[in-house]
């Protein structure tokens, strides 16, 4: 199938799936019923072969380009059939474990969060470390087959809901740096590890504390060489800079096109309408480049930190203008769409900070692309 018939295809089985595919509750039903939720779209689409396409075949994919999967998540966001943070973990995560994992391995674990079946984590942050991953201190010690994990994990997203981990371990000596970390997949269900939600300001408890009390992992979990898992974190990082992206724009896009249909007339002050317009189409050209490029097959690096910087711009400015159209909705929460406009404003202002810092992107572009070395 070539990207136009998938497009067509999945068009016309969108429309005679809508009323199934959207959520019962309405938005805003709260994150269990999101889970829900998703994991019905996911095993429909799957089911159905479109979740399939984009992937290769060695984990469950038909092959076809990656442009499918991006399509795939900008037809869902745009229908307002999906909250793209949730969705797109896959997008994050998968690609890493195709490229690191056993292929033993690959195949059996992504068909499952293809399908929705299973839910993964990320456990990269920690209480001492966010933006200077490297000095991770989370503890993973070879004995024998296993790996046996001690640390803490913070800002884990969904980790109460999660299957599996993809987990980053300090293997060598606490002044190894970037130098001794490796990645592995840990199962959620293992003995020693407990979750704790965390309350974010938008009245959500999507992240969570993970604590790793002498977890055993199999050492055949290794993702990539021992002491090589920050190779593996660079990798993934610019996936989650890439198609998550990509779907977080389209959503942003319908929730723009929401507000001026149904905002008051004169509610807009037209230099921030500009802005925010402007931002979206920015970020959508650029975006797109990068999906082509990965669908050449290009490796994707430090360029995407430009797509990062111009999507927290976009959802920023987005919710500034919903902010300022309806002011009452964002202070009170009972606009006529419950408190989803206040929800979502509160976390636009994550946008700077999940996946790598503004603050660190542009340092990043500066120093990587820019060659502006500075002191560092
Ligand atoms: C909604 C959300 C979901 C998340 N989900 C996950 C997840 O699933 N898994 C996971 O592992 N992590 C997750 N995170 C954590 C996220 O990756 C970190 O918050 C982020 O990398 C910043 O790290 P930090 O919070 O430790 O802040 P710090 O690194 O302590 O930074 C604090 C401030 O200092 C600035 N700063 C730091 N160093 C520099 C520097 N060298 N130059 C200039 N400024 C600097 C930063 O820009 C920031 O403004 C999530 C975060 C959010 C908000």
């Amino acid at each position: 199938m070539d990207l136009q018939e998938f497009r067509a295809g999945l068009d016309a089985w969108l429309a005679g799936h809508e009323p199934e595919l959207r959520a019962e509750s309405g938005p805003g039903a709260g994150l269990d019923e999101e889970m829900r939720h998703l994991s019905k779209v996911k095993r429909m689409a799957y089911d159905a072969g479109w979740m399939r396409w984009g992937w290769p075949e060695r984990v469950g994919g038909f092959g076809g380009t990656t442009l499918m999967r991006a399509y795939l998540g900008e037809a869902l966001a745009a229908r307002d059939l999906i909250e793209p943070g949730i969705y797109s973990m896959t997008e994050v995560l998968a690609p890493t474990m195709i490229e690191y994992a056993r292929p033993e391995l690959a195949a059996e674990t992504v068909p499952r969060l293809l399908r929705g079946d299973e839910t993964w984590c990320q456990g990269f942050s920690e209480p001492g470390t966010g933006s200077n991953l490297g000095s991770l201190a989370c503890r993973a010690r070879r004995d024998g087959g296993v790996w046996r994990v001690t640390g803490q994990k913070v800002w884990t997203s969904l980790a109460q809901y999660a299957h599996r981990c993809v987990l980053l371990t300090r293997t060598g000596t606490p002044e190894s740096g970037s130098r001794g970390i490796t990645a592995m997949l840990a199962d959620m269900d293992a003995p020693g590890i407990t979750v704790r939600p965390i309350r974010a300001m938008h009245g959500r408890d999507e992240f969570c504390e993970v604590f790793f009390d002498d977890v055993r992992v199999p050492v055949d979990r290794t993702l990539g060489e021992v002491d090589g898992g920050w190779g593996v974190a660079m990798d993934l990082l610019p996936y989650e800079r890439s198609t998550s992206l990509w779907h977080r724009g389209a959503y942003l896009r319908q929730r723009l096109g929401h507000l001026l249909a149904t905002a008051p007339d004169g509610a807009f002050d037209p230099a921030e309408l500009g802005e925010a317009v402007q931002a979206a189409f920015a970020f959508h050209a650029r975006s797109r480049e990068t999906q082509h490029r990965m669908a050449r097959g290009e490796r994707l690096g430090p360029e995407t930190s430009v797509d990062k910087v111009l999507l927290a711009t976009t959802e920023q400015a987005v919710y500034d203008l919903v902010a300022g159209a309806v002011p009452a909705d964002i202070a009170l929460g009972d606009g006529a769409d419950g408190d989803r406009w206040r929800t979502e404003f509160l976390y636009s202002r994550a946008a700077t900070i999940y996946g790598g810092s503004a603050e660190i992107q542009r340092d990043i572009i500066a120093r990587r692309l820019l060659g502006l070395e500075g002191g560092r």
